[in-house]
């Protein structure tokens, strides 16, 4: 909630013309999305032009909420918002920007203004709670830290916090300085600089200088001096009486040294008065360990004692910092957020919750709300949201939120403690229900996970919704707007599990999805996927399925063409099709000689649509084949251009998949079909690092040996010891998809961030590796492939491709759905 301000005050602030004024209700929120708005008289619509949304067409929804007060960039003609007012200005996200900037003048308490290539979100979390031991304190929910995050984390800054910790992401030069004009950080920390990828910008020089932007004005700037490039342009740069620093070694204004024991690690701070401390976290590893540093030196900043911060120490962790998705008990799907609980992250996972596809009911588990401020207001708020998702059953746990019990907005259930729900909570019927269970950190709720959880055991595929959507942006980024996006789910979503990612990509608003079989497209249809489905294989059995779903068959040879036109006519049905135009792949589709056919039969049978025309590309991944690539687009659109000559209408025409979108941009026609390139593989190695990979196959050590020199490992004895050492058995194998080629060391696996290779035969359902002079304890996560494990490495150590290895993952293998 911000300082309430009038329509007249805020026109001249974002440079806005006020054009109608028709109502006297100040502004206390800000919304860009008309889902989200809750107050809605005293709530501000913004809208903002996305790449793809465009806030103007929500403008009615947002007036028949009740909103008063918009700001727009286009009049809208179809309809009169008679009782609001409307600012019109040039550009929306400028607005918006610019009121942020004013709501955060309007705030006197320090600002922590938090950039660098990684560990932005971590470290923010952590001075959240190291500080909210001491403060109230307002920070941005999740990561919200782009040109539209910012903003709308600062108008959650409101008059009872003492302290805001906002993060700052950019992308490309002249990003940063917008951010910092909202930003006004008193006290900056600069996390770290990556040199892996450029981030979209042309040089490290240019990054650092962007990135410190933000701390133009700053007070204070935290930073590690072992970054050397950091160091060395913050020196050169700012004047030394702003620099904080710190560094394992001697010589910076904190030492901070580490030293790894067995399950700990001890932090010994020696400040420069000489006095000396000891901090002990369980983290060991070096990521965690430097944002733990960074959030170290910044409580130390704003005033914290050492031991106020070695209290909190032990409760922070980065485990549950993402909301996960679960499979839960009889069919319910879990929601995991046991990380913190305030009013902010609620409204994420809530919204993230009325996202996933439909279930029997919405329950939320809730802890008390552990945010300081007036907890009348705090609760009216939780109520409210409760009421605006349509949550079916609120179950709370905790004596303070048991005041939502006296006006509730719907079932409800309230427990003292988390012992107390946990000793009842097999006799709550959960029955295909969505459960989101959030608690803040004291009410321990992953033990309330833990009860609902349908156990996984072993061999898990995670994949990351937040990576998908990246690399969709990607994707959408090269191409022109109008370009429509067909994204190819078939081999169960190359593997991923179609229906989630289907249910994603409608979020996304993705124009099209494409399976193999029209089995793959009913089930879609069954979970209630609502985009346009074309099917690339359908065959003749399945015709009545096709129309009684809504599937779109391709439609490849004359002689099918024919049969499916009988099919339809003799059922008097109608069907949209696309047509696979042969141009050099030389699998399915019409070829040059067929197309007197094709027009003549397009004329007999009106009953079939003819919804796109397509080819597909052989050689789209390598330079090598790029004569031939553009005869094909020759030879395409020629072809097309006779079957449109027939038509009095114009089908859709599609010729590009993932490495074609990248080589060949020109070439785009009205539509792509984005394949694995969304899945986080770049198969031309252009662009590898601006994607991430979506999946993540993991699994545990199972048991640890030690053997001598010259003992066999497994079937055949075909491993053999080198040296006295020790192995690892991991629990997957051949019957989960780990190819048994992988077998005496052709593969390799990722255990705590290490490699170790596979010795001996791969098994059905278990794997040896070898693990000597490595830290490994039997129950650690075992990554095959994923993030630090380029699945395309490993595909090529055994001659195969990323798209084989993918697709082979085990029916049996359970997927874990997360955002990051
Ligand atoms: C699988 C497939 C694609 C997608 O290919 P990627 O290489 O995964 O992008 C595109 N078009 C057709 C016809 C396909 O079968």
């Amino acid at each position: 909630m911000m300082k309430p301000i009038s329509i007249e005050e805020l026109a001249p602030l974002i440079q806005g013309k006020i054009i109608q004024k028709n109502s006297h209700h100040l502004i206390e929120f800000v919304s860009t999305d008309s889902r989200k708005i809750i107050k809605s008289e005293t709530t501000l619509f913004v809208a903002l032009r996305g790449f793809k949304v465009d806030g103007h067409f929500f403008l009615k929804e947002a007036y028949q909420l009740g909103v008063k007060n918009f700001i727009i960039e286009r009049e809208v003609s179809h309809f009169t918002f008679s009782n609001a007012n409307i600012i019109k200005v040039g550009n929306a996200l400028d607005a918006m920007q610019s009121l942020a900037a004013w709501n955060r003048s309007n705030f006197s308490g320090p600002v922590i203004g938090i950039t660098g290539s990684n560990g932005k979100t971590i470290v923010k979390e952590w001075i959240g709670q190291l500080l909210s031991v001491k403060f109230d304190i307002a920070k941005s929910p999740k990561s919200y830290n782009s040109q539209t995050g910012v903003p709308l984390s600062i108008f959650g800054i409101e008059s009872h916090h003492r302290a805001a910790i906002l993060e700052a992401g950019i992308s490309k030069p002249g990003e940063m300085e917008r951010l910092e004009q909202m930003i006004k950080p008193n006290v900056g920390i600069f996390t770290n600089i990556g040199t892996a990828h450029a981030e979209g910008f042309e040089s490290q020089e240019q990054k650092l200088h962007e990135k410190a932007l933000l701390f133009k004005d700053s007070q204070f700037i935290i930073y590690r001096q072992d970054h050397q490039a950091i160091h060395e342009f913050l020196i050169k740069n700012f004047s030394s009486d702003r620099l904080i620093s710190w560094s394992q070694q001697p010589g910076a204004d904190y030492t901070l040294s580490i030293k790894k024991e067995d399950s700990e690690s001890k932090i010994t701070l020696i400040k420069p008065d000489l006095g000396l401390f000891t901090f002990s976290t369980r983290f060991t590893d070096e990521a965690s360990l430097e944002n733990l540093r960074h959030a170290i030196v910044a409580g130390l900043t704003l005033g914290l004692s050492e031991q106020d911060i070695r209290k909190t120490i032990p409760q922070l962790t980065t485990i549950e910092m993402r909301l996960t998705l679960k499979a839960g008990v009889n069919q319910s799907l879990i929601i995991d957020d046991t990380y913190n609980n305030d009013l902010a992250g609620l409204d994420i996972a809530l919204e993230f919750l009325q996202n996933q596809r439909q279930k029997n009911r919405k329950v939320v588990i809730l802890s008390d709300l552990l945010q300081a401020g007036d907890s009348d207001f705090v609760y009216n708020r939780v109520n409210a949201l409760i009421k605006h998702y349509q949550i079916d059953l609120l179950i709370g746990v905790g004596n303070e939120i048991k005041q939502l019990g006296l006006n509730p907005p719907c079932s409800t259930l309230f427990f003292e403690s988390t012992e107390h729900l946990l000793s009842t909570i097999n006799e709550i019927p959960f029955q295909n229900d969505l459960i989101l269970i959030k608690g803040a950190r004291a009410f321990a709720f992953e033990q309330v996970v833990n009860a609902l959880q349908e156990r996984i055991h072993g061999t898990v595929l995670e994949i990351n919704l937040n990576a998908l959507r990246r690399n969709f942006t990607f994707y959408k980024q090269l191409l022109e707007p109008k370009t429509k996006v067909m994204v190819m789910v078939k081999a169960f979503a190359y593997g991923g599990g179609a229906t989630e990612i289907a249910h994603h990509l409608e979020q996304l608003k993705a124009d099209y999805l494409a399976v193999a079989y029209t089995d793959e497209g009913v089930a879609l249809r069954m979970d209630k996927i609502k985009l346009p489905i074309m099917v690339l294989n359908p065959a003749p059995e399945s015709f009545p399925n096709l129309i009684r779903h809504k599937l779109e068959p391709v439609v490849y040879s004359p002689s099918f063409f024919k049969q499916l036109g009988e099919y339809c006519q003799s059922n008097q049905s109608h069907l949209s099709i696309h047509l696979d135009l042969d141009t050099g792949m030389h699998r399915l589709g019409f070829g040059e000689e067929n197309l007197k056919d094709l027009v003549d039969l397009i004329q007999d049978y009106p009953e079939l649509h003819i919804a796109s025309c397509y080819t597909h590309l052989a050689g789209a991944d390598e330079a090598i084949h790029e004569e031939f690539t553009k005869k094909q687009i020759e030879l395409f659109s020629s072809m097309c251009d006779a079957i449109q000559n027939s038509l009095d209408y114009s089908p859709i025409r599609h010729a590009l998949n993932s490495a074609g979108i990248v080589r060949y941009p020109q070439h785009q026609f009205d539509m792509v079909r984005l394949g694995i390139g969304l899945y986080g593989v770049e198969v031309n190695g252009m662009h590898g690092s601006a994607l991430q990979p979506v999946s993540t196959l993991k699994t545990t050590v199972s048991q640890i040996k030690a053997l001598k020199k010259g003992q066999t490992v497994g079937y055949s004895r075909k491993g053999s010891m080198k040296r006295d050492g020790k192995i690892a058995t991991i629990a997957i194998g051949y019957a989960d998809g780990y190819d048994r080629r992988f077998s005496n060391g052709n593969g390799q696996v990722l255990i705590n961030g290490k490699k170790a290779p596979v010795i001996g035969n791969v098994c059905m359902d278990m794997t040896m590796v070898d693990i000597t002079d490595m830290e490994v304890r039997e129950g650690d996560e075992v990554i095959i492939y994923g993030e630090g494990l380029s699945i395309i490495e490993q595909a090529k150590s055994i001659g195969t491709i990323a798209y084989e290895l993918l697709t082979n993952i085990s029916g049996r293998v359970k997927r874990v759905y997360y955002l990051d």
